[in-house]
């Protein structure tokens, strides 16, 4: 494919659009000499007239040399393949306003060398995957190493140009998403590529172009030889791309082998269907839709609370004691956790939204002040009333509760008398006798002597 310059503003790019920090770097970087580009994601999106969540940038120049020109406001990340953030730090007005004191916030530009398109053989594997890849390269070898045509346009603001390799604009305006080269070997190179197409057509309601599509069948399986890490990080991404329940669906149509999302397999995929985990997703897309923010720890919490409900459930018809059933069940689902990638930290926010949902069930007076200040709170309050529109909690309770939440600090004291009233007692849990050994011995003793 020829390599096309396009003028910006001809496509329908608005400039009005484009973060200032990015074009800050963009015109250092070119004021030493150096050429550099937005690309990726963003021009994409801009020309779809969507704003884009993060600006990268591509760059000629290496990354001693980027860190050189942007100082103590930058840093190497090494990966796979090293890449320089540069760091910038805005006012937030509104959070400042709120605390009364200046709160920053901090934003980061990603800046990353031309990449080579020739990968050394030894660096692949037996299957044709790319395992090490530090080679600097041209814009043209790096707009071959992308994966999809409209990932691989080159955005110029001072010069108002767009570079496309690879028919990129043309698939735009067509809104297909095609692979760069031969579908099959790119695949091989890296399968997530396919996880990619799907949720980036279902994100920006693109369709997948047909020979894209037919080859995922040929090379899904090789999904299972990813590290868990960077299956859990496009999980993540597919539940806050504003679309997870179509690309869910999209998924489970393909037919993903086990293992590569076990969360998803129990939930979604192998003719699971289930409906509270769906809510959650889709109270996500709608969030996204309205402008909301989204707590992964609230999405993935409430994804695996039906089988902690379910083991809960069972456990509590042998047990009389809510609290130490439900510790219970959260460990009997630990596999599930662990197995799906979730980081230790992640699972310990977790556990307190699940937690939680035991001082919701049996609200306490002497403990109430405790529970609310909890800083999951919220979330656990979120999570709560999904359960309540599941049938899984008691009317009256949720009933007040929620007029608890509503009310000010004089009809609170009111409802803290009623809530002695009507609240089920948590069952205390017996205190285990402490014998000392000498009377053990004693009683033994006694026993013996009997
Ligand atoms: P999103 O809107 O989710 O950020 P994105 O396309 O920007 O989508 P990133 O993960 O931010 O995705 O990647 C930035 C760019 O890097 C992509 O647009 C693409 O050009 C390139 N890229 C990312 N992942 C791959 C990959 N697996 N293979 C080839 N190129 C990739
Ligand atoms: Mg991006």
């Amino acid at each position: 494919m020829a390599k096309k310059i396009i003028v910006a503003g001809s496509v329908g790019l608005d400039q009005g659009m484009v973060n200032q920090d990015a074009l800050h770097v963009i015109s250092k970087l070119q004021q030493n000499g150096y050429s550099a580009y937005i690309v990726g994601g963003a021009v994409r999106d801009l020309l779809l007239g969507r704003q884009p969540k993060d600006f990268d940038i591509a760059t000629s120049a290496h990354p001693e040399k980027i860190r050189r020109i942007f100082g103590r406001n930058s840093m190497i990340i090494g990966r796979r393949f090293k890449i320089v953030h540069v760091y910038f730090e805005h006012l937030d007005e509104a959070r400042s306003l709120k605390y009364g004191r200046p709160h920053y916030e901090r934003h980061i530009i990603e800046v990353s060398t031309f990449r080579s398109d020739k990968v050394h053989e030894h660096a692949l594997s037996d299957e044709g995957r790319i395992l090490v890849d530090n080679n600097y390269g041209t814009i043209d070898e790096d707009a071959f190493r992308r994966d999809f045509t409209v990932n691989a346009l080159y955005y110029d603001h001072f010069a108002e140009v767009i570079i496309d390799y690879h028919g990129g604009i043309n698939d735009i305006s067509n809104r297909l998403i095609r692979v760069i080269g031969n579908p099959y070997e790119r695949y091989l190179e890296d399968p997530v590529r396919i996880l990619r197409a799907i949720r980036l057509s279902e994100k920006l309601g693109l369709t997948v172009d047909e020979n894209t599509y037919i080859n995922f069948r040929n090379v899904k399986n090789l999904l299972l030889n990813e590290s868990k890490g960077r299956l859990f990080e496009e999980m993540l991404k597919i539940m806050v791309s504003g679309n997870a329940v179509n690309i869910v669906r999209e998924l489970n149509e393909l037919g993903l082998p086990r293992r590569v999302f076990a969360l998803f397999d129990k939930l979604f995929f192998n003719g699971h269907n289930d409906e509270f985990a769906l809510k959650i997703l889709e109270r996500s897309d709608l969030r996204i839709a309205t402008g909301e923010d989204l707590s992964i720890t609230f999405i993935l919490g409430g994804l695996i609370w039906p089988a902690i409900y379910k083991s809960w459930q069972e456990r509590l018809k042998e047990s009389n004691h809510p609290r130490q059933a439900l510790i219970d069940a959260i460990g009997q689902n630990r596999n599930l956790v662990f197995n799906s990638g979730i980081t230790r930290n992640l699972y310990a926010a977790m556990r307190e939204i699940w937690m939680l949902q035991v001082d919701f069930d049996l609200p306490n007076v002497a403990k109430l002040e405790h529970v609310v200040n909890n800083s999951r709170f919220r979330q656990g309050w979120h999570l709560y009333r999904l359960r309540h529109d599941f049938l899984q909690v008691d009317p009256q309770i949720f009933n007040w509760w929620n007029q608890f939440m509503e009310s000010g600090d004089e009809e609170k004291t009111d409802l803290l008398v009623e809530l002695v009233d009507i609240a089920p007692h948590e069952p205390k849990k017996r205190k285990k006798r402490r014998k000392s050994r000498r009377k053990k011995s004693v009683v033994n003793h006694q026993f013996s002597e009997q």
